[in-house]
């Protein structure tokens, strides 16, 4: 049997990534994987239990822990969206803050935080996503599914990637300034991109697509375009 169908897509930080990729999947048919939300639940998690995000030690044992005793769920949800149960609580905007932004790309270097996540991702993608899965991220097609049958980089300019941030954040009442986002998307990016291990860089066969001057629709049209000719291919 063959699997699932599977498009990659990696970006750097407000290039508008989950809403593409959301709605991508929803034309499809696809089922989304937002593996930034498993970054950002170690990172909520940790912080609950008193773990310092910089100590790769204890930050492990959380993530291990999560995923050893079955309590970190990926479950679909309306619309193409996706759900991610922690310990039995749907986790949304907690996990959406600055903090745990910075705090997901603190985790997120942590090499045996990658380990303990990759299977969960790879799994997802296995078993239950009827037709196939859009997955979003940093590493989706360098790492987690380098054999993807469709990669693409959504990118945009540094300023027009803190705007659509800004817009976001203050959609859900956040006071944060422009600026403050901005160095936030800079300061993340260069986290991402430095970091040894899965840095966030694009696949040698990523389709590049920069968003910087299109529209949400016209982004989502045009990967939609790329995924019906790759998949076609694939018969
Ligand atoms: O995509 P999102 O902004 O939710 O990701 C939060 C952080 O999680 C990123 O800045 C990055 O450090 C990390 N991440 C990662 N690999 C992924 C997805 C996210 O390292 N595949």
């Amino acid at each position: 049997m063959s699997r699932s169908a599977i498009i990659a897509m990696d970006g750097p930080a407000g290039a508008g990534k989950s809403s593409v990729a959301r709605r991508l999947a929803q034309a499809l048919g696809f089922t989304l994987l937002d593996t930034g939300a498993l970054y950002r639940a170690v990172a909520w998690a940790a912080d609950r239990a008193g773990v310092a995000l910089d100590d790769a030690a204890r930050v492990t044992h959380v993530a291990d822990d999560l995923v050893r005793r079955g309590a970190i769920r990926i479950e679909p949800a309306e619309g193409s969206g996706m759900r991610l149960i922690v310990d039995g609580r749907a986790l949304g905007d907690e996990i959406r803050t600055p903090e745990i932004s910075m705090g997901a790309s603190k985790v997120s270097a942590i090499p045996g935080v990658r380990a303990a996540l990759l299977d969960l991702q790879r799994d997802f993608a296995e078993g239950g996503v009827a037709r196939g899965v859009v997955a979003e991220g940093r590493d989706i097609g360098t790492v987690v599914f380098p054999d993807a049958d469709l990669k693409i980089f959504l990118t945009a300019s540094v300023e027009e990637r803190a705007r659509r941030r800004h817009v976001e954040l203050a959609a859900r009442g956040s006071q944060v300034s422009l600026e403050q986002t901005r160095a936030e998307v800079v300061t993340r990016d260069k986290q991402d991109e430095e970091r040894p291990i899965a840095p966030l860089r694009r696949a040698d066969d990523a389709v590049l697509v920069d968003s910087s001057a299109l529209e949400v629709d016209d982004a989502v049209a045009l990967c939609l375009r790329l995924a019906r000719e790759r998949l076609g291919e694939r018969g």
